[in-house]
């Protein structure tokens, strides 16, 4: 225990937790890396930083500048505490659809919120380039006032996770892993942790767990960004390839539909105590095809990306769930009978 001087230091440096069940069911040792307890709640804390202190170091942000980006709600969180603690405005663009919960945390860590329609990337209003549109029109009134993170291009991303999350993964499973997978939204995460692990491992297995309705897996498996179904998992699954996607070292990729993933992540609270968002639901069923590939005797880690509570309106919600055609177990029907 040591005395951390603002947030930043207080960003990483998590857990690693043996999951029970999906370990008994493999005879694996599958461990989850508990992201959630970073201060703003999630995995994009840590890209919310490694991107801001790298627009520091190259001096692209100036003292009280405005932070700008595009987000499904997490890196804005984390983009957005870290301004409050070290003195810049932040401006989040951000699709209507996601949860109420992402935007409520976004307006309480003082972002100021434009909530953009969900539309494809080719269109000229999808988030992303909203927020790029909107840095450049500040920095063409006022220069230098804005800096666009741009957390799915900027490699930066994939870069901290590469110098924190892949090496503390390494450290904490004491050099023992033969397989990493994880889900991809920016692929900062995969792309990073993969690249970390292969340095020090060549045989480590990487693995994509792409969520229903997103087009990696079919990307990497057949060179061609080919979308079916889709998925009530936030944050995660593209339809196009990014540049921090595209520097991931991936062995494995799979679909991985929500009636799989979700019963997952309700076990994993239910039985482990572990109360998580639809991503990490993703990655635990990753994780467990992964040790099925593998064979008993193998170590896997995952990451448990962001806390359920984050969706308590929709992966908690026994009416939401069953319009999606997802099963609502019975202890969950019983918290919340129909009225
Ligand atoms: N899980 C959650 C809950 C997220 O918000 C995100 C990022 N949008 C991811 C996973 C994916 O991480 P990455 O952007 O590093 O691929």
């Amino acid at each position: 225990m040591s005395i951390q001087p603002d947030l930043s230091a207080a960003i990483g440096h998590t857990p690693l937790l043996r999951l029970r069940h999906a370990s008994a069911l493999t005879g694996c040792e599958i461990l989850g890396k508990a992201e959630f307890l970073n201060p703003g709640g999630s995995i994009k804390d840590r890209t919310a930083l490694g991107l801001l202190l790298d627009a520091e170091r190259r001096g692209r942000i100036r003292p009280g500048g405005s932070i700008v980006e595009g987000t499904a709600g997490n890196t804005g969180i984390g983009l957005a505490l870290l301004g409050a603690s070290r003195g810049y405005r932040t401006v989040i663009f951000m699709p209507e659809t996601q949860s109420r919960e992402k935007i409520d945390a976004l307006r309480i860590a003082g972002a100021e919120v434009r909530l953009v329609p969900a539309v494809p990337y080719k269109d000229p209003n999808h988030y992303a380039h909203q927020a790029r549109a909107h840095a450049e029109a500040a920095n063409a009134a006022d220069p230098g006032s804005a800096w666009f993170a741009n957390q799915f291009d900027n490699t930066a991303n994939r870069d901290w996770h590469e110098a924190t999350t892949g090496v503390e993964i390494w450290q904490g499973a004491g050099g023992r892993v033969d397989g990493f997978v994880c889900a991809a939204g920016t692929g900062g995460t995969l792309a990073g942790v993969g690249r970390a692990l292969k340095a020090r491992n060549p045989r480590v297995r990487i693995a994509l767990a792409d969520p229903a309705g997103s087009a990696l897996a079919s990307y990497v498996n057949t060179g061609e960004l080919i979308a079916s179904g889709n998925s009530i998992s936030e944050g995660i699954g593209s339809s196009r390839v990014t540049a921090n996607f595209d520097s991931a070292p991936i062995d494995l990729a799979w679909s991985i539909p929500d009636d799989e993933s979700v019963p997952l992540l309700h076990r994993l609270l239910a039985e482990e105590g572990w109360c998580t968002g639809g991503s990490s639901g993703v990655n635990l069923a990753g994780a467990i095809r992964l040790a099925r590939e593998l064979g008993p005797g193998h170590t896997i880690v995952t990451v448990l990306a962001d806390a359920g509570t984050r969706y308590q309106a929709k992966l908690f919600n026994p009416a939401f769930l069953r319009g999606k055609g997802i099963p609502v177990p019975d202890w969950l029907a019983r918290a919340f009978p129909a009225p």
